[in-house]
């Protein structure tokens, strides 16, 4: 029998387990429960793909993700994997020759959608073979208040009771703690031994930058810091996403839509490009990139705030995959945090007080003035990280300065507009007031008479934009669910009488950089010389060429990471090049030969 090491090697060419991924897979091996709880590329994958090819039987996988099964099984079929999946998109004919390899022994890998294990027929199929393991991707399914909740994933708490013998692991990258419990009693895995990686990902860059001119912003940082390279953009509506990707084609970068109001033609076209080529930015709501297991994507950019970390770290946790440099960045302002406060104002009670903590916790996470990853980790239950020095406020710490006047100011001048019945006010009023602007809404109300009229001239309209923010983010005032207009809350008597200190953060005036990342692992990543360059062009040349004859991702013909190794090591031969990290016995068997090709050329 093969061990779990030889499979690594020889399948999947990779030289070593990364972190925890032997232990899961020495328990499952052994016939053991697990839950595995590992962050967005970690690397859960092979957590039941090798127990799959190591213990007799088919391994069944259960995903929720039918529009990615294709994919997944060309993917390990490219290893010489034999897989196959059965969901509704098949037809007949499809589904039968699936269903007779697996009883005939020929598949070592079987993807199902959660509803197949409804139906009878499925559980009767099951019966006649011999399954090694049963693999729960995205096991978070099963919580109630996670956003995709699916009923079809109940169920999955009967496979032990019928088979009581098969191993089972559930796999997830949600991490809280109530989470984490619920998928522990829905699935019966008290049992269990459960397995919690890290969620640090070293290799990606965190920043939150002042949202100014948004579009702007986020054009530079494209060219300036990823230019020709794949990546996402999140924003909140399907107009900003339409109109941003314009924005991004009118300015030469190569960019798609994506969201729930197209047609799923498009959607699907559009995704499928995105895996296929080289370098395409997707501009999405966060409906897009759930399970894309595109290992090279370079960025992820917020233009909106995601409305709780957990989500943040989904969204940001697809880039980098292959362990290679990648940002996370966000443009955040004060209309996120009005805009946000107002929409968490929705719902009953209980919905409103979960969605305020959600947003309170992510608004802490752009506000804060120390290691954005320490804070993420320690939201993650990973408490006492060491700072990074991969993020902004490490590479830039910003200043806390003491704002209790201004606070002051801002409050009072709330103060006296809320006493006005007739009319309520915005941001911009309250700003223009302590600017001592005199515009005409300002003269049509009389404001210019009011006390507070003109004591904010020591900061300018961007500072006290800032205040007014980080004054919503820690709660000291509040906004309107139906008109935006800012109120004082229960917190800011306190400030006004001088009973309470606030500290707000001093925003960065000028952007930061990804810095070269400075932490071991991030480094550990194969840096490409500058001499080998063009020779990883031509084998990425080479790459597309050789995906699109074969109709499947670049990517699953050779990573980023594999062909920065090729053209920086320059193998003669084909024992050499099956020592290059990500090489496979199959894939050289398959690829070899051109390969060592494309090297020659270059003599
Ligand atoms: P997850 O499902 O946790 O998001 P994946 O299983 O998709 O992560 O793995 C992320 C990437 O890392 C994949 O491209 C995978 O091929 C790669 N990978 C996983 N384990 C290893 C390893 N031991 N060595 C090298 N690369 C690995
Ligand atoms: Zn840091």
């Amino acid at each position: 029998m093969d061990t779990p090491t030889d499979v690594l090697n020889r399948v999947f060419g990779y030289d070593s387990f990364r972190e925890g991924q032997q232990e899961i897979i020495d328990h499952v091996v052994a016939g053991g429960d697990a839950l595995v709880l590992m962050p967005t590329g970690g690397g859960k994958s092979l957590c039941y793909q090798i127990p799959a090819l190591v213990r007799r039987g088919v391994g069944v996988v259960i995903s929720p993700l039918i529009a990615l099964m294709q994919d997944q099984v060309d993917a390990l079929r490219a290893l010489g994997v034999r897989a196959g999946f059965l969901n509704s998109t098949q037809d007949f004919d499809e589904r039968q020759l699936v269903e007779s390899e697996f009883l005939a022994g020929e598949l070592d890998l079987l993807y199902l959608a959660p509803e197949r294990l409804r139906v009878d027929a499925t559980l009767r199929l099951l019966a006649k073979g011999e399954i090694s393991v049963f693999a729960i991707d995205e096991a978070h399914c099963v919580a109630q208040w996670g956003h995709d909740f699916r009923p079809d994933y109940l169920e999955l708490s009967t496979l032990h009771e019928r088979w009581p013998d098969v191993p089972r692991i559930a796999l997830t990258a949600t991490a809280t703690p109530a989470t984490h419990a619920e998928i522990t009693s829905r699935l019966g895995l008290d049992q269990a031994r459960h397995f919690v990686a890290s969620f640090d990902r070293p290799n990606i860059h965190y920043r939150i930058t002042p949202k100014s001119e948004p579009k702007r912003q986020l054009l530079a940082f494209l060219r300036d810091e990823h230019p020709g390279e794949a990546g996402i953009v999140y924003c909140l509506s399907r107009s900003s996403v339409e109109k941003i990707a314009e924005f991004l084609a009118d300015n030469g970068i190569a960019a798609v839509p994506y969201h729930a109001g197209l047609d799923a033609r498009t959607r699907a076209a559009h995704q499928a490009r995105f895996l296929r080529e080289d370098g395409l930015v997707v501009v999405a709501t966060i409906a897009f990139g759930m399970g894309i297991d595109k290992p090279d994507v370079r960025f992820v950019a917020h233009l909106d705030l995601p409305k709780s970390v957990e989500g943040y770290y989904q969204e940001t946790g697809r880039a980098g995959r292959d362990g290679l440099p990648a940002t996370a960045w966000m443009a955040y302002g004060l209309q996120d945090v009005v805009q946000h406060r107002r929409m968490a104002m929705e719902g009953d009670e209980a919905h409103r007080r979960r969605q305020v903590l959600h947003l309170d916790a992510m608004l802490a996470l752009c506000e804060t003035v120390s290691c954005r990853r320490v804070m993420l980790l320690d939201y993650f239950g990973q408490k006492g990280a060491e700072p990074c020095g991969n993020c902004d406020t490490c590479q830039a710490p910003p200043e806390s300065w003491d704002g209790t006047v201004p606070a002051q100011k801002v409050l009072s001048t709330v103060l006296r507009l809320a006493r006005e019945r007739r009319q309520k006010f915005g941001v911009g009023q309250v700003v223009d007031i302590l600017l001592g602007k005199k515009t005409a809404k300002v003269l049509q109300h009389g404001h210019e008479t009011l006390t507070v009229f003109g004591v904010g001239s020591d900061l300018g309209n961007a500072e006290w934009h800032g205040v007014v923010r980080q004054l919503l983010a820690q709660r000291l005032l509040a906004v309107e669910s139906d008109y935006g207009a800012l109120v004082l809350t229960d917190d800011s008597a306190a400030v006004l009488r001088g009973q309470r200190e606030v500290l707000l953060r001093r925003d960065a005036l000028r952007p930061v950089r990804a810095k070269v990342a400075t932490s071991a692992k991030a480094k550990a990543a194969v840096e490409l010389p500058a001499e080998a360059a063009p020779l990883f062009e031509r084998l990425r040349a080479w790459r597309g060429a050789t995906a699109k004859e074969q109709g499947v991702p670049a990517y699953v013909i050779f990573h980023d990471a594999t062909l920065r190794e090729i053209a920086t090591v320059r193998p003669s031969t084909l024992a050499e090049l099956g020592t290059v990290n990500g090489v496979g016995e199959n894939k050289l068997a398959k690829f070899g030969e051109q390969v060592l090709e494309v090297l020659a050329e270059d003599a």
